[in-house]
């Protein structure tokens, strides 16, 4: 059978929210990635090659030969008790306190926002995000037919009298506004960080509009100086629903989050999860654990951080002597990326095939927008490559600009 034929066959069947799913823009150019001598600045992998591979090795064999078949059986529909309690604990570290009970561990944390959005927003309800936000959060929201609105940001992070006025003009227009979602350490895409002075406006203005806050911080270890912000959770814990994530600070592959949420939340995102994937993987969930209590991973974290403070350095460096006049960007204080905006006129989404053309490929800006915004913008992903590519990647990005003049 022809592949028209089948795609007829099914066409009229799919519901309407399978319209809401669209390629990611970072996961079309993965494959551009791929390809020899391609510098990629697009997608935002952590630089894995300092974990003790051989070590992690001895540790896996270990896992499986003590805990044995529990290992590859069915577990808890909310996690292990084991990793929900050391969940709390590496929370503690931005100030959190929690229970273990309030901890619903996920198949990665796209999968609690997944869940989230699934348990509060019907088709229509608004969710607020910043302007720019990650990609996966609008993919998810849009597959779930949310309105999204974004607010702007400043170097500062997201704005909270602008936050109040979107607010306001939602509500003046009948909208119901679900809740607010931010990212405020080291935002992907902004590499902003949300100032402290304010994060209490926030949390006020969200408390008293009665808009929750999903807080989505898989960045928040990653601060180049070893400095942590006290989460929006430890402001109103009733109120914020926090996402964490290990793929970070120690493996995407193995896809273990999760979400600290108030009991009454965390159950029903347990029954969700259970409607989803039954229990996350036991065995990942065993290699996090063992790799939690049997190694430094805060050690690794820390040179981690320190590898991607330099190719920050690098990429901050070629900017200023590659990027042409008026070309503006973020200066990151942890995480992944730097957010670039161009004079005027300059379209991201015109330079991205002349910039493949010269061995170099990022996510344009347009892409972290669910409304058409950001032409003159892009990310730039600091966290893969060495500095010296980081560096060869800017100045071909600044050579395909000329091409477009
Ligand atoms: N939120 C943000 C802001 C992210 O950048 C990412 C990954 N790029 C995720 C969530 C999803 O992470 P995970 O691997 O835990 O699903």
């Amino acid at each position: 059978m022809t592949e028209i034929a089948t795609a007829s066959l099914h066409t009229h069947r799919f519901a309407d929210r399978a319209d809401g799913y669209h390629p990611s823009p970072v996961r079309e150019v993965f494959e551009v990635s791929m390809q020899p001598n391609m510098i990629s600045l697009a997608g935002g992998n952590p630089d894995l090659t300092g974990l003790p591979i051989g070590q992690i090795a001895d540790m896996a064999h270990t896992v499986i030969s003590e805990h044995g078949l529990d290992a590859l059986q069915y577990g808890s529909g909310a996690g292990t008790p084991e990793l929900q309690a050391l969940i709390t604990q590496i929370m503690a570290v931005e100030g959190i306190t929690a229970q273990p009970e309030n901890v619903q561990v996920t198949s990665g944390s796209q999968m609690g926002l997944e869940l989230i959005t699934k348990l509060f927003c019907n088709p229509g309800d608004v969710i607020l995000a910043e302007g720019p936000t990650y990609v996966g959060a609008l993919g998810t929201f849009e597959g779930l037919q949310a309105d999204i609105v974004q607010v702007a940001m400043d170097d500062k992070g997201l704005v909270p009298e602008l936050l109040s006025t979107t607010i306001d003009s939602l509500k003046a227009a009948g909208k119901t506004i679900k809740f607010l979602y931010t990212i405020p350490n080291f935002n992907n895409p902004a590499g902003t960080t949300l100032a402290v002075e304010r994060r209490q406006q926030i949390v006020d203005i969200c408390r008293s509009e009665n808009v929750a806050i999903v807080e989505d911080n898989p960045y928040g270890l990653l601060s180049f100086d070893g400095s942590y912000t006290a989460a929006l959770h430890t402001l109103d814990p009733e109120n914020v629903i926090y996402l964490g994530s290990f793929s970070k600070i120690f493996s995407p592959g193995l896809r273990v989050g999760w979400v600290l949420a108030p009991e009454e939340v965390r159950r029903r995102l347990q029954l969700a999860a259970e409607a989803t994937t039954i229990c996350p993987s036991v065995l990942s969930q065993m290699l996090v654990e063992s790799y939690i209590t049997g190694f430094d991973w805060r050690q690794h974290v820390r040179e981690a951080c320190l590898v991607y403070a330099k190719r920050c350095d690098a990429v901050m460096t070629a900017l200023a002597e590659f990027m042409p006049a008026g070309t503006t960007w973020t200066k990151p204080s942890g995480g992944f990326f730097t957010w670039i905006t161009l004079p005027e006129g300059i379209s991201t989404d015109a330079l991205l095939q002349p910039a493949i053309a010269s061995g170099v490929v990022f996510v344009p800006g347009s892409a972290f927008f669910a409304h058409p915004a950001g032409e003159n913008q892009l990310r730039v992903a600091f966290s893969f490559e060495t500095e010296e590519s980081l560096r060869e990647g800017v100045r071909r990005l600044g050579a395909a600009m000329k091409t477009l003049r």
